[in-house]
């Protein structure tokens, strides 16, 4: 019997990650699903991925903690002996005016969104080396290419992703490990959730399709990046954004 995939999707709890983590399940990938909130009911979750018919493996880890991603990667290699596809995904906000912004909020936005990024990119990076295959996907943001008042931090962590991703594409091209990033635009969960109406109304009005996108769209897209229908692709960042930036 031929070895199942096995993805890796850092925050792939709840939200975009989680719907990724679906997709991938539901193409008959092996899951590996990392999160780091105490309160996250890993029950429900594995049984709805068993009930899709594949292995699911939750791992509660920082991906800000070196110590703590480099146990996460040791313990798939454990259970599954590879991994094919990484899914960095993990993120978080914390938004305010530059002027007003505290210098703790500046620096967890950038550890846990870009250096998270980078942490476990690292760890997983060798077992891909050894399979000669890998495909790597980064979550930047619209956000990241233009910019957001209130946003310096999140979108410094995003802009930040799309020049890690390019360099980390130009290193590893040559040993067959692909690294591409998607850049979303306004999609409806957790993150957004706590915007107010009149924000969300005033939001989709300057978007061309006029309306939020969802968590599975930019799966959808994730899962393209992540298998062999793009092969050809690395080191680009695609806009999932209803038409928000082009
Ligand atoms: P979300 O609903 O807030 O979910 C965030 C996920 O990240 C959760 O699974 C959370 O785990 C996990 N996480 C947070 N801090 C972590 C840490 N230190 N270590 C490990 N996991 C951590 O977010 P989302 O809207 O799905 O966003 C997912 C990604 O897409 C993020 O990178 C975000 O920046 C990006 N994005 C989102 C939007 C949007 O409009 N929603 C737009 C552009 C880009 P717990 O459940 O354990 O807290």
């Amino acid at each position: 019997m031929e070895d199942k995939q096995v993805v890796l999707v850092t925050g792939g709890s709840r939200g975009i990650g989680k719907a990724i983590a679906l997709k991938y399940a539901q193409n008959g990938y092996n899951v590996v699903i990392n999160y780091v909130s105490d309160n996250t009911d890993e029950k429900a979750i594995e049984e709805e991925f068993k009930n899709i018919g594949v292995e699911v493996l939750l791992l509660k880890a920082d991906v800000s903690k070196e110590e703590q991603v480099e146990k996460l990667v040791k313990k798939v290699i454990e259970k599954f002996g590879k991994i094919d596809v990484l899914v960095n995904n993990a993120g978080i906000t914390k938004d305010t005016l530059l002027m007003r912004m505290k210098e703790e909020d500046f620096d967890r936005v950038i550890e846990i969104n870009l250096k998270g990024t980078f942490l476990v990119t690292k760890a997983v990076v060798p077992y891909m080396m050894k399979k000669k295959n890998g495909r790597i996907i980064n979550l930047s943001s619209v956000v990241g290419v233009t910019g957001n008042a209130g946003q310096c931090n999140y979108s410094a962590s995003k802009a930040g992703i799309i020049g890690f991703t390019k360099s980390v594409a130009k290193e590893l091209a040559s040993r067959n490990i692909r690294a591409n990033a998607v850049a979303p635009g306004f999609i409806d969960t957790d993150m957004t959730s706590i915007l107010s109406d009149e924000v969300k109304n005033s939001i989709n009005a300057q978007i061309p399709m006029k309306r939020m996108g969802s968590a599975q769209e930019i799966a959808n897209v994730v899962y393209f990046l992540g298998n062999e229908e793009s092969s050809y692709i690395t080191g680009q960042v695609i806009n999932i954004d209803g038409g928000m930036v082009m």
